[in-house]
Parts: structure tokens; sequence; C-alpha cells
């Protein structure tokens, strides 16, 4: 037998200190999760439960790389997340387990064709268009929590061509952590390699071509990315 096309080349992220690298199987994002971004977003923050949505694996990009502007887009916009990334898998994991089953931390960009998705979210069609495209998921190096231990609180920012734009603290999370791997098992089977951004705070914004992104959570190595020409 022969595979016809070699499309099965693995998504690897890097891990601080060292050469390991962490193969992406699937990447989670929670929708809504600070207060202050779901006013922002015409929403109450109330405690409905959390919501989710998926961006293909190879979205990934590496932090220090030029991003292209995407296509059909006139409102392109930052999103900076707390990204956890699952080494043990599991269902139903209960939250008081939840932590047994990270692996890494790291800070990302959760990049999003904001038109599309107010479109899409107005007309109450899926979001994929607004989220899930070429390049839309940038990634600062993965840190062990062996080497970091948990990341439930720390300073949470994103500069744009060196003016603060977002600033937070990830113990303002709606939904921490550890409840989030528990609503998320419910409904996926969770394994080794798959990814999940926590949600983005306050002071989300659109970028141009030639903006310089640098953001960080405390702890945690930056995400820093260049906004290239328009990809197509
Ligand atoms: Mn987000």
């Amino acid at each position: 037998m022969t595979i016809v096309f070699d499309t099965l080349q693995p998504t690897l992220a890097p891990i601080a200190g060292g050469d390991d690298e962490f193969p992406i199987r699937r990447i989670y994002c929670v929708g809504r999760n600070y207060a202050a971004h779901a006013r922002e977003m015409g929403k109450d923050p109330d405690r409905d439960p959390p919501f989710f949505f998926t961006k293909w694996p190879e979205t990934f990009v590496p932090s220090g790389q030029m991003v292209a502007y995407p296509p059909s887009t006139d409102n392109y916009h930052y999103e900076i997340e707390l990204v956890v990334a699952i080494g043990k898998g599991g269902k139903a994991i209960r939250e008081a387990n939840a932590k047994d089953h990270i692996f890494a931390y790291g800070t990302g960009l959760d990049m999003t064709r904001r038109d599309l998705q107010l479109e899409a979210r107005e007309k109450g069609r899926p979001w994929d268009t607004g989220k899930n495209f070429d390049e839309a998921a940038p990634i600062g190096l993965l840190h062990r929590a062996a080497d970091v231990g948990h990341v439930e609180a720390g300073r949470i920012w994103l500069e744009v061509n060196g003016e603060t734009k977002q600033d937070a603290d990830v113990r303002d999370l709606i939904w921490s952590v550890d409840e989030i791997i528990e609503y998320l098992s419910n409904l996926y089977e969770l394994r080794a390699g798959d990814i999940i951004m926590t949600g983005t705070p306050a002071g989300v914004g659109p970028v141009l071509p030639g903006d310089k992104l640098v953001g960080q959570i405390d702890g945690l190595s930056p995400v820093e990315v260049t906004i290239g020409e328009t990809a197509f």
C-alpha cells in the first residue's frame, strides 16, 4: 500500500529548556472567559457553562515568525491567552484531578478574523472562518508544569508596537483551567498532544501589516510575531 499524498507531518511545538518538542494533536479554544472581555464583545459575563471552538493543529506558528495578514478580512484581531498542553489523556476528568493531565503551559495568540466571527455569531453560524485559518495560533515556548508549577495566577499582557493593549491577571479567568478540563473532557476524550487556549482578557483590537505583537504571561516565555503582507 502506498499513501498517495505526503500530508502526515506532525505539528511540533518547541518546549523550553532543550530540544524537546510537543506534538500537537488538537487545539481547543474557550470563548469569553474573562468578564471584561465578554462585556467588550457585547455579552453578559454570567456563569453560563464554558463553550468551545477548535483550530486545526497546523494553524500553530512558533514564536518569532512573520505571520501573513489573512485573506478575506478587514478586521484582523489579536487575543492573548494562557495555553495549556495536555500530557495525559482522559474522559470525564474531575476538576480535582485535572492537574494530573497537564504537561505544560505557554503564551498564545488566538488570532481572529473578527468581521467573519461577528457575522457568523449574528447569523447563528459556526465560527470556523473567523477563528480557524492559516497561521491563526502563534504560541511561545511551552514550559513543563514540572518546571514552572501550575499556572493559576500571574500577569497576562500584550503589546502592539510597544504599546500595552491587553493587561490582566490569569486569576480573573471566569472558568479556571481545572474547570475547563472537566467540561472539555466531558465533551471529548482528551489525549496527550491536545492544546487548550483558555480565553482572552479585555482589550482586543485590530492589527495591520508591519505591526509587531509581543505577549507574555508571568513565568512563561513570550509569544512574538510580526504581521506580514496579505497572504492572498
Ligand atoms: Mn480567544
